[in-house]
Order: structure tokens, then C-alpha cells, then sequence
């Protein structure tokens, strides 16, 4: 995996996001993640970067005045 800034190597890593989400903030934990040696760019393959939206989107929903949270989860 190289940099998309610089194109230096990148490694393997896991990072913390903290989203604004306009009525509250949501921090999401170990995500896996590549970090360039050279510069600290930190980015996600698409897999991880859908993910985050996913949790990104199910957050706003959980946030919402009515919850529902599904047993199975
Ligand atoms: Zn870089």
C-alpha cells in the first residue's frame, strides 16, 4: 500500500475518527487503517471507508428521538 499524497510506503495501522454529526459527536475506535511512514497521511481502503459510512449513518439513526436498537445487535 503506498501513500496517495506522497506515495511513500504505508503501514498497516488502526485510528480513531471523531464525527460531527451536527447534534453530537461520534467517535468511532480501531478502525483499520494504512499510515504513511513519511508524512502521517492516515487512509482507508474502500471496504473500511464504506463501513465507516454505514456506522456513520446507523449513529444519526440511533441519535434520532425515537431509538430503536434491534435485539439481534
Ligand atoms: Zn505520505
Amino acid at each position: 500500500m503506498k501513500c496517495m499524497k506522497c506515495g511513500k510506503p504505508a503501514f498497516a495501522s488502526v485510528t480513531s475518527e471523531a464525527i460531527e454529526l451536527g447534534f453530537g459527536l461520534l467517535v468511532i475506535r480501531d478502525i483499520p487503517c494504512y499510515k504513511c511512514e513519511e508524512c502521517d497521511e492516515i487512509f482507508y481502503t474502500g471496504d473500511v471507508a464504506q463501513k465507516i459510512e454505514e456506522i456513520v449513518a446507523e449513529a444519526k439513526m440511533l441519535m434520532q428521538e425515537t431509538r430503536v436498537i434491534y435485539y439481534k445487535r
